[in-house]
């Protein structure tokens, strides 16, 4: 792979998911197709995508998901500090231990 092809490849798949994360709401079949876009994009040149990318697809059925929109939120009552999403299209859910910097974030 040349080199800044990966940089090139990350950025694609970014500018697709905050596009398919804004047109969710009016038009949620362009948000999956560029959603599906960006997933092709990371298999044809093998680029992971990120944590805060992959956050918007359900580990189960793979579709995109938005939170407070296709997908439901809930905050653990643990002590670990952690978020439980719930996709609304297999009803799957899984746990996301929040990280002490995403925390401040919020
Ligand atoms: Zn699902």
């Amino acid at each position: 792979m040349k080199a800044g092809v990966r940089e090139l490849v990350l950025e694609r798949m970014q500018i697709l998911v905050r596009n398919a994360v804004s047109n969710a709401r009016k038009n949620p079949e362009l948000a999956q197709r560029q959603a599906s876009l960006a997933k092709k994009l990371s298999m044809k040149y093998r680029v992971r995508m990120p944590y805060e990318l992959r956050m918007n697809f359900c580990k189960k059925c793979k579709k995109f998901i938005v939170p407070g929109f296709t997908a439901r939120i809930r905050l653990g009552r643990s002590d670990v500090k952690s978020i439980r999403i719930t996709c609304s299209f297999c009803n799957h859910t899984y746990r996301k231990i929040i990280r002490k910097q995403a925390a401040q974030s919020l």
